[in-house]
């Protein structure tokens, strides 16, 4: 692996912050990473598309960027077919190739920026699918020895943006693959409203993945900012759950709430209307602020700094704390 020095992540984080790593190097293949694993003392910090990081200051460790590649059907079953992704894969360019084969399962996923080999991270999710609804199983290298090791969806301990790489194993497995199930015939997904709406707008009654995928493409256009326009990562922030009982009450002092009942006898509240309540909103302060059109993500109007931002993010779980008592948690990496 070559091993270049003082890199500029500027062009490798949508924030678009211009950070630096000590070390840097492309990992293109996993017996190489494995062998060098074995005899690496650096300290380490796995990069994917940078999308979903705040840097707030210089990397001391070698950056490991994830470029492997590949994508194969490695089981065809009567209804369904197990794919495996390399981790370097763009998301995207896999959520393509899986609606040009007409196999189903992703096509609500279109658009999340960064790799395959990020998604298990967080469990990544919209429109009514996460990824823990096809996963079967990935490969995962441990940093500290270069073991190899398989975890299968119990292991992963899947949540609502959240697994176990957020938590006891954060930063010690490089994920270098991932095996996905896809249908063959594939059941669409309209659950979330909005793509009702573009379908029906479109008059397109008997939907297919393709249909799916391009009505999730033109919400996610219109809503979010493009990163290569305007430096984001997406929602900064979780959308919380309370209790039944701190709901109601919160309820009696805002009726106009705006809430989702979860299976788990929790209510999920969209921070984007706490943070709109406390005015957040379009708010600009300084090179960051809160956008127009989606509350839930921070940008960088150029020039902002790390610290910036992430004074920006504090300052708006403070005001939320202080009307709603409920604290927003980031949803993106705080580094
Ligand atoms: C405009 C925009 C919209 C977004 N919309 C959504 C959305 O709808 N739903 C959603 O869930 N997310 C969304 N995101 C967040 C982001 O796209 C996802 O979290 C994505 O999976 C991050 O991938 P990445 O490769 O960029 O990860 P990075 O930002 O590079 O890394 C994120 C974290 O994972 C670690 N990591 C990265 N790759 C690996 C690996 N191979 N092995 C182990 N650890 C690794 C990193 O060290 C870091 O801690 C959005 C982001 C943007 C900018």
């Amino acid at each position: 692996m070559k091993i270049v020095e003082n890199q500029s992540l500027l062009s490798y984080n949508t924030f678009g912050l211009d950070v630096r790593a000590k070390w840097f190097t492309r990992v293109k293949d996993v017996e190489v990473l494995v062998s060098f694993l074995k005899k690496n003392k650096r300290p380490l910090f796995i990069l994917g598309g940078g999308s979903n990081m705040l840097l707030t200051k210089d990397i001391e460790a070698l950056v490991l960027k994830n470029e492997i590649k590949g994508i194969k059907i490695i089981r065809d079953f009567k209804h369904c077919v197990h794919v495996e992704i390399g981790g370097g894969e763009v998301w995207h360019s896999f959520v393509l190739w899986a609606i040009r084969k007409k196999l189903g399962g992703v096509e609500n996923l279109s658009l999340i920026p960064g790799t395959v080999g990020a998604a298990p991270i967080q469990n990544i999710g919209a429109y009514g699918v996460e990824l823990k609804d096809i996963f079967i199983k990935l490969e995962g290298i441990e940093l500290a020895s270069g073991r190899r090791r398989i975890f299968y969806k119990k292991d992963c301990l899947f949540a609502y943006r959240d697994s176990i790489f957020k938590k006891t194993l954060k930063g010690k497995i490089f994920i270098s693959k991932v095996v996905l199930r896809l249908d063959k015939k594939p059941r669409v997904n309209t659950s979330y409203g909005a793509i009702q709406s573009v379908l029906d707008y479109k008059k397109i009654k008997a939907p297919g993945i393709k249909d799916i995928s391009k009505a999730v493409i033109e919400i996610r256009s219109s809503k979010l900012p493009d990163p290569a326009e305007l430096g984001n990562a997406g929602s900064f922030f979780k959308n919380p759950e309370i209790s039944q009982t701190a709901f109601r009450k919160l309820q009696r002092e805002f009726p106009n709430i705006v809430f989702y009942d979860l299976p788990n006898g929790k209510v999920k509240i969209p921070a984007a209307w706490l943070i709109e309540q406390c005015g957040w909103k379009g708010k600009r302060i300084g090179h960051t602020g809160s956008h127009a059109r989606q509350a839930l993500v921070i940008v960088n109007y150029g020039g902002a700094t790390g610290e910036e931002i992430k004074a920006h993010a504090y300052h708006v779980i403070d005001s939320v704390k202080e009307k709603f008592n409920i604290k927003l948690r980031p949803e993106v990496n705080i580094i």
